[in-house]
């Protein structure tokens, strides 16, 4: 038994962002614009290999904040969120001191449930006598939500869909990007993200005339005069040609990553698959393809008689990172007040999920010894 300990998601470097970070200091370019932030840009783009244009922030919080500014989301609008997310997929609608409306998961792919959505569009317009301004919709752990059933109920009402594909870069759905689907999609490059600028993230914009909406708002909303102008309120959200540079680094070895992220999340599963109790969570179907940011594993305690937070206890013991799923949003008290749409699923993939050390820092032998953990924990 070795001392190192084995790390949730790490960030890990090319060896090629120092390059890109020293270009910026010796053409003295260490402002938030410059070569880095249009080259990190144009590799997103042809990344995303779609039609779509980027416009790259100092986070992905910041991407979906300006996505609701752009989505023309006011004061007094309720927006629908998927529960089962991070706080901060819901956050910046209450920054535009809007409303968010929280719906539930179904038990496929663990994002917003298709029937749920249709239901509570229904239901807001019948009680408020409008129609959410916006859909927050979420690919958790990298794994493509339904989004043929999602897109067919937003177009249906007209409702543009804000994608947060903050865990799901490079995640694919019917062969496309995760992250062009919905009228706007964003991405976040925090430090355990699948690849890191240190901190920041993009918007993922429908045309170059929306790219330069949200540029012009990240950069304090100035107007084209010779002196300082402004009619609208600004941000100041842009990514610095530093960060930028970080960027361009990651994007050599992206593809790289998301292969060895994949590869584990395969051995996981076939280290699991005589294991009564436990279940990876994998593609289910042809059309989803998950990135697999993050393994994640339910453990039904009926059957291992352990639960999630012993097991992710004696992995703790054992110098493993294991965390537990994310907290719905519609159980978190700072949203006690928002209406939701409910069916239990998120709750109960809360009560007996774990997140498993999953990326480029995580060999297979230590996921043969995470999984052997697990085994021993659960048969004790
Ligand atoms: C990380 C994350 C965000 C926020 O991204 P930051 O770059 O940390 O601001 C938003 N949504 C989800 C689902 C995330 O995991």
């Amino acid at each position: 038994m070795t001392n190192k300990k084995i790390l949730l998601c790490l960030a890990h470097m090319s060896g090629q962002e120092q390059h890109f970070i020293k270009e910026a200091f010796d053409s003295n370019w260490v402002v938030p614009l410059g070569p880095n932030v249009d080259g990190f840009e144009q590799d997103l783009e042809s990344f995303l290999a779609s039609d779509k244009y980027v416009s790259v922030l100092s986070s992905g919080t910041a991407a979906l904040h300006l996505a609701m500014v752009l989505a023309g989301v006011e004061a007094g609008d309720e927006v629908i969120c998927q529960s089962f997310t991070f706080a901060a997929s819901a956050n910046p609608i209450v920054y535009q001191g809007a409303l968010p409306v929280f719906v539930d998961s179904e038990p496929d792919t663990w994002n917003i449930s298709p029937q749920l959505l249709k239901e509570a569009i229904e239901d807001r317009i019948k009680t408020t006598g409008h129609k959410p301004k916006a859909i927050v919709l979420v690919h958790l752990y990298g794994m493509p939500a339904k989004i043929d059933e999602i897109m067919e109920i937003a177009n249906s009402y007209d409702i543009p869909v804000i994608e947060d594909a903050a865990e799901a870069m490079g995640s694919e759905y019917d062969g496309k990007k995760c992250g062009t689907f919905g009228k706007y999609g964003i991405f976040s490059f925090n430090g355990n993200k699948m690849i890191t600028t240190s901190g920041g993230g993009a918007l993922i914009c429908p045309s170059a005339e929306d790219k330069k909406r949200a540029t012009f708002y990240a950069t304090q909303a100035r107007e084209p005069f010779p002196f300082y102008q402004h009619e609208k309120i600004g941000y100041n959200y842009r990514m610095s040609n530093i960060c930028a540079g970080i960027g361009r680094g990651q994007m050599t070895i992206i593809d790289k990553h998301i292969e060895h992220h994949r590869h584990l999340a395969d051995l996981y599963c076939r280290l699991f698959h005589n294991t009564p109790g436990v279940s990876v969570h994998i593609n289910p179907a042809w059309k989803h393809s998950s990135n697999y940011w993050l393994t994640t594993i339910t453990i039904d305690s009926d059957i291992t008689g352990t639960d999630n937070a012993s097991v992710c206890q004696h992995l703790q013991s054992k110098g493993i990172e294991s965390r537990f799923l994310w907290k719905p949003l519609h159980l978190q008290p700072v949203f006690k007040d928002s209406p939701r749409y409910v069916n239990g699923v998120s709750e109960s993939l809360f009560n007996k999920g774990l997140c498993l050390p999953s990326g480029p820092c995580v060999s297979d032998e230590d996921v043969e010894m995470i999984a052997e953990e697990i085994k021993l924990c659960i048969r004790n």
